[in-house]
Parts: C-alpha cells; sequence; structure tokens
C-alpha cells in the first residue's frame, strides 16, 4: 500500500523545484555579457572581449531589425516557427526521412528555439543526450517567453564568425549598416554566416559565398517570401561586403594570450592595461603581410612574430598568424604558442654549453664525415649544403650553421646535459629522455615554441639573467634568475652577431646583417616545414616563424631566405623607436691572437690569424706549433683525423699530416723520433754526439728536412742524423710526392 505521507512529500518537494526553477532560472537574462577592455602600454584602447573569450554583442530590440532580414532567417532556418512549440516535430519526421535516403546525418529540423538553446547550452559535444537536454529547454523556453522575446534573443545571441555575436555587430561589422537597414540579399548572407561561422566567415569576403546566396533566395521566392523581381533584382545586385576593418582587432591572439595569464593569475579585472606597443603591433602586422605576399610562390601561407623588451620582459608585440580571420589558413592558430621543430634554432645554447665545458670561439672542431653510435646503429651527420668543410674554428661553425661540428660538440659535452639546460631556459615540451632525442636534439628535433625560443633568446640578451615569465600586462611582476654565465654569454652574442663569421653559408648581404649590432641565428627544418629567425639587440629580442599551420611544407625556403627578411625588418622597425646600443663587454673577457687553422695561439709561421676574444678560464693551451716551414715554405701540418677529408678534397695537392693519431696505415711513417717525443740537451756530453739517427718504416730512398731545411737522403745503406738544437722543431720525410712529419721538442 502507498504511504500517503510519502506521497505528499514528493508532491511537495517536486512543486517546490518546479516553483524554484520557475522562479529562479532565467535563461535569457544577462543581455550584455560582461566585457574586458584592453589597452596598449600607452593606455590606448587596442579591443574589447566578452568574458568568456568569445564573440562581443551589443544588443539591439526586435523592431529595430528590418522585417525583411526578420522574414529571411525565419523562412531559411525555421518556417513554422510561430506554430511550433519549440520542437517541430513535422520537420524532425522530413529530415529523418531524408537521412534515411541519403544515408547520413543532416541536421536541419533544429528550429530557432532550439538553436537559442543551443546557444545559451553551448555544448562542444553534439551527442543525443545533449540534443535531448536541448529539446527541453527549448520547450522551456517556449512556455517561459513570447515568440517576440525568443526571437530578439536569437537576433542577438547568434554568433556570425569573425568573433561577432549579435546581429547589431554584425550588421555594422560586414556592411556598415544597422540591423534596420538591412536588405534581403544581406540577410540571406547571414543568415549563412550563422548557419556555418566557421566556415563562411572568410568566404563572405572572398565572394565565393554567392552561389549559396543565390540558392537562398531562389528558395525564398519558391516560397513567395519575396517576388520572382525582387529575386531577380537582389541576384544581380551585387552584395556590398564593406567589411569595417577597422573594428578588427589588431592582437586578437595577443588579447587571447592575456586572458589566459588572467586566468592563471585568478584576476577579476575588467580594464586591462597591456605591455604591448600598438603602433610597434601595427607595423609588425603589416610586415607580416607584406613579406607573406612575396614569398606565395614558396607556398608559405603563415608567419608569427613576437617582440620582447629586454630590461622588462614585457611583450611589445605579438602576432600568432597573419590573419586571425582567415579560417581558410587556420588563422586562430596562435603561432608563438604552437610547437614546432626549431631546426638549427636552438644550437646557441649548445655552444654555450661547449663554452662552459672547456671550448672556446677559437677552438677547431671537425667538419668531416664522422659517424657517431645511435640506437643500435651509427649516425652519419650531414650539412645542410652536403659539403665537408674540414678543420673550422667554433666561431665559423656556428656562423654558416654547419650540422657535424654541432652534432661533435653534443658528443662531447653530453645530450642529458644539453637537455638538463634546454629545461632550465623554460622548454616545456622537452619532456623524453637524453636517449630519445639523441645527437639529433642538436639539430633540433624536439619541438619548441616560437615564445619559448624568444624567451630563451631573451635570457642571452640580459647577460644570462633569465625571466622565468614574459610580461603581458603591467600588473604582472617578472620573477628573474641568474642562469648562465655572463662571460660565456657574452662570446655567444660576439659570435652571433658576427657577419662575417656566416658570410661563408650565407653570403656577405645575408638577412641577418644589421647597420647596428644585432645577434641573430636561423633555423630550417627537414622538409622546409618551419623556418626561424632569432635574435636580439641590447634592447629587444625578436623571434619570427614562417611555415603553414597544417605543417605542409615550403618550397626552398630557409631561414635566412623565409624567416630572415621578416625578421631584419621588425628588427629595423622595432630599433628606430628602441634604439640598439653595443653589447657590453664583461671585465674579465681578454682577446688574443690566434692561428685560425690550429686555434692556438699564433705563432711565426702562421699564415691566418685574427684576434678573438676568450673566457679567462678557457685560453688556448699553447703558441701553435702546426705551422712550420717546410721545403722553405710555411706549411700547416694537419691533424690526421683529415687524411680522409685531405684526400678527397685536395687529391692533386701536397700536404703535410701529423702522426700522432694515424686513423690507417699511409704509405710510409716516421719511425724515428716519434711524435711529440721530448729530449733534453746533455750540458756535458759533446754536442757532436747528441744526434738523432732519423728513420722511416721502409728503406725507400728519403729526403729529410728539420724546419725546412734540407739535411740529407736517407736509404737502405744510409742513414741521415739531426744534432740536436733546443726548441720546438719539425721533422719532415719525403718520399717521391708524399711528406709526413712528425713535431719534437727540445729543452
Ligand atoms: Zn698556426
Amino acid at each position: 500500500m502507498i504511504n500517503w505521507r510519502w506521497l505528499l512529500f514528493a508532491v511537495l518537494c517536486g512543486g517546490i523545484l518546479l516553483f524554484g526553477g520557475w522562479r529562479f532560472y532565467n535563461p535569457l537574462s544577462g543581455r550584455e555579457l560582461k566585457t574586458y577592455s584592453f589597452y596598449d602600454r600607452q593606455g590606448r584602447l587596442i579591443g574589447i572581449l566578452s568574458a568568456d573569450g568569445g564573440p562581443v554583442r551589443t544588443w539591439v530590440a526586435l523592431d529595430k531589425i528590418s522585417p525583411a532580414a526578420q522574414n529571411v532567417f525565419i523562412s531559411l532556418e525555421d518556417q513554422r516557427f510561430y506554430r511550433h512549440a519549440g520542437i517541430d516535430f513535422w520537420a524532425v519526421g522530413r529530415a529523418m526521412l531524408e537521412n534515411g535516403r541519403q544515408g547520413k546525418l543532416t541536421s536541419g529540423a533544429s528550429t530557432i528555439t532550439q538553436q537559442l538553446a543551443k546557444n545559451i547550452l553551448n555544448n562542444q559535444k553534439r551527442n543525443l543526450w545533449h540534443k535531448m537536454v536541448e529539446a527541453l529547454l527549448a520547450v522551456y523556453l517556449e512556455i517561459k517567453y513570447s515568440k517576440a522575446e525568443i526571437l530578439e534573443n536569437y537576433f542577438n545571441r547568434i554568433y556570425y564568425g569573425n568573433l561577432i555575436g549579435g546581429i547589431n555587430t554584425a550588421a555594422r561589422f560586414y556592411f556598415q549598416k544597422t540591423p534596420q537597414e538591412l536588405n534581403v540579399k544581406e540577410a540571406v548572407a547571414l543568415a549563412l554566416l550563422a548557419k556555418s561561422p566557421v566556415v563562411n566567415q572568410q568566404r563572405l569576403f572572398d565572394h565565393t559565398l554567392a552561389k549559396e546566396i543565390d540558392r537562398g533566395l531562389a528558395y525564398l521566392a519558391d516560397r513567395g517570401v519575396i517576388t520572382k523581381e525582387e529575386q531577380d533584382y537582389y541576384q544581380k545586385v551585387p552584395l556590398a561586403v564593406k567589411p569595417a576593418l577597422n573594428e578588427k582587432i589588431l592582437a586578437p591572439n595577443f588579447l587571447y594570450a592575456v586572458l589566459k595569464a588572467e586566468a592563471r593569475q585568478k584576476k577579476q579585472r575588467t580594464k586591462i592595461t597591456t605591455t604591448l606597443d600598438y603602433e610597434l603591433q601595427a607595423a609588425v602586422v603589416n610586415i607580416i603581410k607584406e613579406e607573406l605576399a612575396r614569398l606565395k610562390d614558396k607556398h608559405i601561407n603563415n608567419a608569427a612574430a613576437i617582440v620582447i623588451e629586454n630590461k622588462s620582459g614585457e611583450i611589445l608585440a605579438y602576432v600568432g598568424s597573419a590573419d586571425f580571420y582567415d579560417s581558410s589558413h587556420a588563422g586562430q592558430i596562435d603561432g608563438v604558442l604552437s610547437y614546432r621543430q626549431p631546426g638549427s634554432a636552438l644550437k646557441p645554447f649548445l655552444y654555450y654549453l661547449a663554452l662552459e665545458n672547456g671550448f672556446s670561439p677559437a677552438t677547431i672542431l671537425p667538419d668531416i664525415k664522422m659517424s657517431f653510435p645511435a640506437g643500435n646503429g651509427v649516425y652519419n651527420p650531414r650539412n645542410y649544403d652536403d659539403q665537408y668543410h674540414g678543420p673550422v674554428t667554433l666561431r665559423h661553425a656556428l656562423g654558416n650553421s654547419l650540422n657535424i661540428p654541432a652534432i661533435y660538440l653534443l658528443s662531447q659535452v653530453g645530450g642529458g646535459k644539453f637537455l638538463a639546460l634546454l629545461q632550465q631556459l623554460g622548454f616545456k615540451n622537452l619532456t623524453r629522455s637524453p636517449e630519445h632525442y639523441g645527437l639529433g636534439l642538436a639539430l633540433g628535433n624536439g619541438e619548441v615554441s616560437l615564445f619559448e625560443i624568444s624567451k630563451a633568446y631573451a635570457c642571452l640578451a640580459n647577460a644570462g639573467i633569465y625571466f622565468k615569465n614574459l610580461l603581458f600586462t603591467k600588473e604582472e611582476q617578472l620573477e628573474r634568475l641568474g642562469l648562465l654565465a655572463a662571460d660565456k654569454v657574452f662570446l655567444i652574442t660576439d659570435l652571433l652577431s658576427d657577419n662575417a663569421a656566416r658570410e661563408a653559408a650565407f653570403g656577405p648581404n645575408n638577412s641577418l646583417k644589421l647597420p647596428f649590432p644585432a645577434a641573430a641565428k636561423t633555423g630550417t627544418t627537414k622538409d622546409f616545414r618551419d623556418n626561424w629567425a632569432v635574435g636580439y639587440t641590447t634592447e629587444v629580442t625578436v623571434g619570427v616563424w614562417v611555415g603553414n599551420h597544417d605543417q605542409s611544407e615550403m618550397r626552398n625556403s630557409s631561414g635566412i631566405t623565409g624567416a630572415g627578411p621578416l625578421f631584419r625588418k621588425i628588427l629595423l622597425k622595432t630599433s628606430a623607436k628602441y634604439p640598439a646600443g653595443k653589447f657590453a663587454q664583461p671585465a674579465e673577457i681578454v682577446s688574443r691572437n690566434i692561428c685560425l687553422e690550429s686555434g692556438l695561439l699564433s705563432g711565426s709561421n702562421c699564415l691566418k690569424t685574427r684576434s678573438e676574444f676568450f673566457s679567462p678560464h678557457n685560453l688556448p693551451p699553447a703558441v701553435c706549433a702546426q705551422h712550420a716551414i717546410l721545403r722553405g715554405r710555411p706549411t700547416f701540418i694537419y691533424p690526421a683525423i683529415y687524411r680522409d677529408w685531405l684526400a678527397e678534397n685536395f687529391p692533386r695537392q701536397e700536404y703535410a699530416l701529423q702522426e700522432d693519431r694515424p686513423l690507417k696505415p699511409s704509405k710510409f711513417h716516421i719511425l724515428y723520433p716519434p711524435h711529440d717525443a721530448y729530449f733534453a740537451v746533455d750540458p756535458v756530453l759533446s754536442r757532436e754526439d747528441q744526434r738523432l739517427t732519423l728513420k722511416v718504416d721502409n728503406e725507400l730512398a728519403t729526403e729529410w728536412y728539420v724546419d725546412g731545411q734540407f739535411i740529407g737522403q736517407s736509404g737502405l745503406t744510409k742513414n741521415v742524423a739531426w744534432q740536436l738544437e733546443q726548441g720546438t722543431h719539425t721533422i719532415e720525410a719525403w718520399q717521391d710526392k708524399q711528406g709526413t712529419a712528425v713535431r719534437i721538442n727540445v729543452y
């Protein structure tokens, strides 16, 4: 038997719930959304976004919307709007029949009330449950509100693409009209936008929406909403799209990033003073537009750029994509924050680590065929130009972005150390093990964002002081951290700002050459998917990415030709307002004259020398002894590891090879004295008796030279002896046209 007390209780509860719901659930309240106003660093208004980061809307009463527009929307979207109670069962039935026939699910049975319910619920997912809740809300709306109220809310709340919510803003943005002035054709266009805003927002500007608009007009004529004459008239009259471009937000990606930063800090401000420099931002937007037009034939559709003020960590300009409103190229993706492979753009941090580990700008690095263990096999790195350049200074290797010396350096300093440094520098996506990346990390096989890479370069610009965050608004606080050693950072800056050092690969007038001191590096990924150019002056850091958001390949575009010119123009523009100074040289930095072929302090026989900067702990260990007088000429004696490179590149030329670490036996070797041997002159014994008998490992006729002076010929029955003299000496042996040499030291 039913307990009547429980039944009464249940009925009462239900009644209270119903009454409460009816009384307090008013889904159509809150006409104007809370909005955020954004100002630039000088206090100029640069944009308004609604509280949810969504479209801005300004309300208009139903009687201020032209009757033509009302009729068009109702006819195209929901013919029986004034007759149904929220759900149009007749349309649902017809849609189900059609879906059954076509074998696919198309919507179209959604009433205006249902579309409004969907807008209120703001569901991203579209499963059966959500559709049922929507339908229930639609019925609720129909019971609680009048048809006029529902229609007014529909016009004012629906999204029309390009960040525009509401017909008032849409009419103004697309046609520079009020909703009262909209004609039939414009209303059809807006109805199509409301139907598929993301697909159609750009097509309206491209005039590729014409066919659909004509079809809409024909449909209206068929149903007697407009006359045949009106249809003909509107089909002939072109649609006057007059986008109010000044209403486009100049830095949409930036404003969204600001909103995210605000949410992270749980801030409740509605007036936000950002760090953006409006004029600079406008200039960067224009430069990107111009340069992309120039690069069109290279299949480059997008670019992103960021400008940071070094001393404050404030973001001066931030462009996430070439055109935020261009959905055909995914313009709403923020290229500043997207993760892509950096190519060579991380090399400066590897070279920094090398300087920390005993290398100097003068150190000679081998750019020759080399194999490195990798996984179960071997890795044979190649250069961008597919050439091998032999012994090169570290300065030359970084300047010309040679891959093999970079891989060699990473093998020397260790992948784990490099990965740890990059993680300290804020590269958040490099989360795998050092083994996962292997030596490829030197060439950028991990993914980074333009934001991260520019922030890391700003650390170089700030002499090693790292900013944990960059500032989007004037109210944020900077978190500083001393991370890199100032003397090594200065050396990296000097390397990256040396235009002569990159001439060999990029030519004397490359895009990174600027009329003021500027450090810069480019990056190009395999298959030309991404181009980077990042760099800094004393005042600002600029990062540029060029590529396609859909990751499609560009045509023959490298960092230096693709991103480089954008970087150059942006840095020139920025530096007009934030003039570059001279990079400050730390007091401990010393300069020494070095031999460019041995990387050691220049000696009297050296041919190519220059003044080089050193950190005081990393001075060259000795004076160059690799240049010696051979047969009366100053000659460079190559270390043995260059044997194959020499044979391949200079097959007809004579060269001298050091025998300290032979890779494989040559035709003949000097047996005595051994290379790098030490001898002492005995002051008691007669000098005549202190001689070295020079020997090779065969018995052929051999000419001997000491320090370039001929001293005799040895053979099967004849020895040559040399009387000891104090000093460092080069002893050469020649058979036919083949020569070899050793160096000895006599005290
Ligand atoms: Zn030398």
